[in-house]
C-alpha cells in the first residue's frame, strides 16, 4: 500500500499530512488511500531535483550510462506487467487487455529512451561551417534542467512514461504528478526506479491535487521545463506560468478529431476502425475520431452497421474477460459525459443507440456507448472534445466539403481518412490540419513517431527524436582560431 509520496529517493508522508481517496470506477468503492502533497512537498522535490541535476551529476553521465537505468526501469516494468495492469484496471476501469497493453508500450517507451539517450553520446556535437574562417562553431546538446510534469488520468502509466523516459535521457530530472483519480501506477513506478537504484533526486513522484501541487510544480522557480498532457483550461494555466518564468512548455491538450470515410471504404472495415477510434478507452482518448463524416453514398448503409455493431459492445468489470468497455474514470467524468449527451438532444441531435446507463449495472460509472447523428454543427456536441464514448457521424457530399468540416474545429490533434484510392486520400492527408493522421485506420500510436497537436490541442511533440528535443538546449560554442586582427 503506497500513501506516501517519492522524493529524493525516499518514500516520504506529505509534510502537512493530507490524503485522498481512490474510487474505483467500476465498484465506486474506496479502494486505497494516497498522500496529497502541498507547496510544501513540491518545494522539497524540486530542491532534491535541482540538487541531482546541479550538483550529484545526473546529466553528467554519458547517455549509455543513463540508458542502463532506463532499460532496468523497462525489465522492471515487464516484470510485473499482469501486476500493474491490473492496479490500472482497479484506478482507471479500462478493460484488462487495454491495460495489460498500455503497459507493455510503457515498458517499450523506457527502451526506446534508451536508445536515444546512447545515441546522444554518438552525436554530442554538430559542426557549423561559417562563412568567416577565422572562427569554428559548433552545436551542442545539453538537458534543459528540471522537468515539472503533470499527467491526465487516461493512461496513467504510459502517460507518465511519456514524460519520464525521454526527460531521463535527455539528462533532465523530473518532479511528476500523476493526476489524482489515477496515481497508482505512477507511485509502483516511482518504486521500479527505487528498486533498480536510480540516483536520488533524479525523479520524484507526487501525488495531489491539480489546483494544489500541480499548481506549486508550474509556479516553482526551480523548475525549468514544464511538460502536460490534459484539458485546454488547464494547459492555458500551465502556458501562462511558463510565460511569467519563460520557463520552456510542451503541452498536448484535447481534440475532436475528424475522420473521413469515401464512398469505396469497405463498410466493415470503416467500421471497426470507427469504433476502434472512439471506443477504445472508453472514448477517453485525446485523439478519439469523435467526428465521423461518411460519404452520403454510403452514410445509412455504414450507419446501420455501426449502430449494429456499437450495441454488441460487451460492457463491465474491465477484469471481467470479454469486456470491451469499462466504466468512464470518475464520477464527474461520467456526469460531464452524460450532460454533454443531453445537451446535444437539446441542440436538436438524434441518439442513434446508447447514452444512457446499460441495464444491470447498478454501480459504477458504466455508459452505453453512443452514436449521434443530425448534430448541428454550431452544438457543442459537434464542436466541444466530449471525452467519452460518444461519436458524432454526419454525411458530406464531396471531397472538398469533407475536407472544410474536417479543418472545421480549433483543435487539430488527429485527423483519419479512409479510401481506396490512394492518390485522394493521400490529397485529403495532406489537406488536414492536424499533427496526427491516419490513413485507413485510426489510433495506432507508435514509440517512434512524433505526437502532438495543431492549433488548439498543443504545442510541441513527444514521442519519437522529437520527444527528447523537448528536453534538450542547444548551445553554440564558437572558437577564435586564427592571429589576423579583427
Ligand atoms: P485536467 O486538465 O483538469 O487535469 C490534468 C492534470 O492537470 C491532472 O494531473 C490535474 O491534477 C492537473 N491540474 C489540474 N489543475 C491544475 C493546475 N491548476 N495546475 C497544475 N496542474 C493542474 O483534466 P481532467 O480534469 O482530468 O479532465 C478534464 C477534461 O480534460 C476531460 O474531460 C478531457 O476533455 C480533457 N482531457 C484531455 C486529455 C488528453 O490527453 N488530452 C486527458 C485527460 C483529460
Amino acid at each position: 500500500m503506497r500513501n506516501e509520496l517519492y522524493i529524493d529517493g525516499r518514500w516520504v508522508k506529505p509534510v502537512r499530512g493530507g490524503s485522498t481517496e481512490v474510487i474505483n470506477p467500476a465498484t465506486e468503492e474506496v479502494i486505497q488511500t494516497i498522500a496529497a502533497a502541498t507547496e510544501e512537498d513540491v518545494d522539497l522535490a524540486v530542491k532534491a531535483a535541482r540538487r541531482a541535476f546541479d550538483k550529484d551529476g545526473w546529466p553528467k553521465l554519458s547517455g549509455a550510462q543513463r540508458a542502463t537505468y532506463l532499460r532496468s526501469i523497462a525489465d522492471g516494468i515487464r516484470a510485473r506487467q499482469a501486476e500493474i495492469a491490473r492496479l490500472e484496471v482497479l484506478d482507471n476501469g479500462k478493460p484488462f487487455p487495454e491495460a495489460d497493453w498500455d503497459v507493455a508500450d510503457a515498458a517499450g517507451c523506457f527502451d526506446f529512451y534508451a536508445g536515444l539517450a546512447e545515441q546522444l553520446d554518438s552525436n554530442p556535437e554538430e559542426g557549423i561551417a561559417l562563412a568567416d574562417d577565422r572562427f569554428t562553431s559548433k552545436a551542442v546538446r545539453e538537458p534543459i534542467g528540471v522537468a515539472g510534469a503533470i499527467i491526465p488520468w487516461n493512461y496513467p502509466l504510459l502517460m507518465a512514461a511519456w514524460k519520464v523516459a525521454p526527460a531521463l535521457a535527455a539528462g533532465c530530472t523530473i518532479v511528476l504528478k500523476p493526476a489524482e483519480q489515477t496515481s497508482l501506477t505512477a507511485l509502483e513506478l516511482a518504486a521500479i526506479a527505487d528498486d533498480v537504484g536510480l540516483p536520488a533526486g533524479v525523479l520524484n513522484i507526487l501525488t495531489g491535487a491539480g489546483s494544489v501541487a500541480g499548481q506549486a510544480i508550474i509556479d516553482h522557480k526551480g523548475v525549468d521545463k514544464l511538460a502536460f498532457t490534459g484539458s485546454g483550461p488547464i494547459g492555458s494555466k500551465i502556458m501562462a506560468a511558463a510565460a511569467r518564468d519563460i520557463k520552456r512548455v510542451s503541452l498536448e491538450l484535447g481534440g475532436k478529431s475528424p475522420f473521413v470515410v469515401f464512398e469505396d471504404a469497405d463498410i466493415d472495415e470503416a467500421v471497426e476502425w470507427i469504433m476502434f477510434g472512439i471506443f477504445w478507452n472508453q472514448g477517453q482518448v485525446c485523439s478519439a475520431t469523435s467526428r465521423v463524416l461518411v460519404h452520403e453514398e454510403i452514410y445509412q448503409r455504414l450507419l446501420a452497421r455501426l449502430v449494429e455493431e456499437t450495441n454488441k459492445i460487451t460492457i463491465g468489470n474491465g477484469l471481467d474477460d470479454g469486456v470491451l468497455l469499462g466504466p468512464l474514470v470518475s464520477k464527474r467524468q461520467y456526469e460531464q459525459v452524460l450532460a454533454a449527451i443531453e445537451g446535444a438532444r437539446k441542440a436538436g441531435a438524434t441518439v442513434a443507440c446508447g447514452g444512457t446507463r446499460p441495464e444491470g449495472f447498478d454501480k459504477g460509472y458504466y455508459l452505453r456507448p453512443a452514436v449521434l447523428v443530425d448534430v448541428p454543427l454550431d452544438s457543442d456536441a459537434w464542436v466541444e472534445e466530449i471525452f467519452g464514448p460518444v461519436v458524432c457521424v454526419r454525411p458530406f457530399r464531396t471531397e472538398e466539403e469533407a475536407i472544410e468540416l474536417a479543418n472545421d474545429s480549433r483543435f487539430g490533434l488527429a485527423a483519419a481518412v479512409m479510401s481506396k484510392d490512394d492518390v485522394r486520400a493521400e490529397r485529403v492527408a495532406a489537406a488536414f490540419r492536424a499533427g496526427i493522421v491516419w490513413i485507413n485506420c485510426s489510433q495506432p500510436t507508435f514509440t517512434e513517431a512524433p505526437w502532438g497537436g495543431y492549433k488548439e490541442s498543443g504545442i510541441g511533440r513527444e514521442l519519437g527524436r522529437w520527444g527528447l528535443e523537448n528536453y534538450l538546449e542547444t548551445k553554440q560554442i564558437t572558437k577564435y582560431i586564427t592571429d589576423k586582427p579583427w
